[in-house]
């Protein structure tokens, strides 16, 4: 019997991930991105256990942890570098079933896309649903510069900016901005060992991490009006972070500025009435843009892929598991959305009574119980894919981890 078709709509973490958990389940994938090559932008991405445990079920799961470097070392603290919570890998293992790891986008990336067959992915090949195949059982169409692909399924994982999402729900709410501005560099090591940190200041946040690889990813972010942007962008990060604790000022002094990532933070508050219509479904970004403070985009991404093939297994009724797959999933990104949202909110506070009051609940929460940032994961980073790779008894473990 012919394998049915499935075409995904860009090769972000979210496209790649549900390709690849398509073709295992049969479907023969064609992923296509406008871009000219797969080069993710130059930073880390931290995957929590839930992402890992998905990757588990495409046979990624200990490939990408032995790649990345364990978080968790470290904790939350303030410009002046008092600690304010602090967090251990074995603590998050215990509560999670496994640590949080960092990896660069670029190894995520490689790592899925080489599992699936060369001629799957086409680059430089943009595509535009004209069709999401919702006349009985007309197939979807996604029109390309090299003609029009009729499909079984098709996926928009076309990321924020979703045409897709556009197409499918025109009179949805798009995305809105969050009120605050990230930067991201990778950096070599500076001179001095430094435990992993996130620091909060008035409506301010810088993060350190290490790679594994011996560089260093940072971010940072900040309360600012959408689109502004300073001429000399590390001149811009010194005045804003340059007094905070090291080794914030080695790291920007390290920066290279053409290496510095700035990106306005925009999300759907608003959930979508579905994920999917007609013949047509979202992924990632596409159908539950976050913002970043709980660094849960691109696990939620990772999760959508999973679940996805999971109830459009080749075989199966393809309606019946389009709809579970919007009754599985949109419930669970808009709570995640939420408490990202909850976060932002917390990291935005910027007047002097606020902060202190922030700070003291802080390290007052934390001394009393296990670190704020792993309680902050509860029923999100403890998520088990649906299916027989973590049903009762087969449970794949992390390497020195418990359940
Ligand atoms: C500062 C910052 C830090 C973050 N940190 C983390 C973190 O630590 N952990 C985490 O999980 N998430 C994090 N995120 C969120 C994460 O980056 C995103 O959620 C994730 O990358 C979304 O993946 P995606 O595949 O849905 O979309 P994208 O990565 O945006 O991919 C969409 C792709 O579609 C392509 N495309 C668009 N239109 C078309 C078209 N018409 N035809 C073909 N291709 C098209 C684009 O070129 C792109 O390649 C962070 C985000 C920010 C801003």
């Amino acid at each position: 019997m012919d394998m049915p078709r499935a075409v995904v709509i860009g090769s972000g973490i979210g496209g790649l991930t549900a390709a690849l958990a398509l073709h295992r389940s049969g479907w023969q994938v064609t992923v296509l991105e406008r871009a000219e090559s797969l080069e993710p932008v130059g930073a880390g991405i931290g995957l929590a256990p839930n992402a890992q445990r998905a990757l588990d079920v495409v046979g990624l799961g200990d490939e990408i942890r032995s790649l990345a470097a364990w978080q968790g070392e470290g904790g939350m603290r303030a410009p002046s570098g008092r600690w304010l919570s602090r967090t251990d890998a074995t603590a998050a293992a215990e509560r999670f079933g496994g640590p949080l790891v960092l990896l660069h986008r670029s190894v995520l990336i490689d790592r899925i896309a080489a599992r699936l067959p060369a001629y799957a992915v086409r680059t430089g090949c943009p595509g535009r649903l004209i069709d999401p195949g919702t006349a009985g059982g007309a197939p979807a169409v996604v029109a390309t510069p090299a003609g029009t692909i009729a499909a079984e399924l098709v996926v928009g994982a076309d990321g924020i900016h979703s045409a897709v999402r556009t197409a499918l729900f025109p009179d949805a709410p798009g995305p809105t901005y969050a009120g605050f501005t990230t930067w991201r560099v990778v950096v070599p090591a500076p001179d001095r060992p430094f435990p992993p940190h996130e620091t909060w200041g008035r409506g301010a946040l810088w993060g350190t991490q290490p790679l594994k690889d011996g560089r260093i990813y940072a971010y940072a972010a900040a309360t600012a009006s959408a689109g502004a942007r300073a001429e000399d962008e590390k001149a811009e990060l010194l005045r804003r972070f340059g007094d905070w604790h090291d080794p914030v000022p080695q790291i920007i002094a390290a920066t290279a500025p053409e290496g510095i990532l700035h990106n306005d933070v925009y999300r759907m508050d608003r959930p979508l009435p579905a994920f999917h219509r007609g013949r047509a479904v979202l992924a990632g970004d596409s159908a539950h843009a976050m913002a970043p403070t709980l660094g849960q985009g691109g696990n939620q991404a990772i999760e959508d892929g999973i679940v996805l093939a999971h109830h459009v297994a080749a075989g199966r009724d393809l309606g019946a598991g389009l709809a579970a797959y919007t009754a599985d999933r949109l419930p669970r990104t808009a709570a995640v959305v939420r408490k990202a949202d909850r976060v932002s909110r917390l990291m935005s506070l910027s007047s002097t009574p606020a902060v202190a009051v922030r700070d003291f609940l802080m390290s007052t929460v934390s001394r009393l119980g296990p670190g704020l940032v792993l309680r902050t994961f509860d029923g999100i980073a403890d998520w088990c894919p649906p299916g027989d790779t973590y049903a009762a008894g087969t449970t794949t473990e992390a390497p020195g981890t418990r359940r």
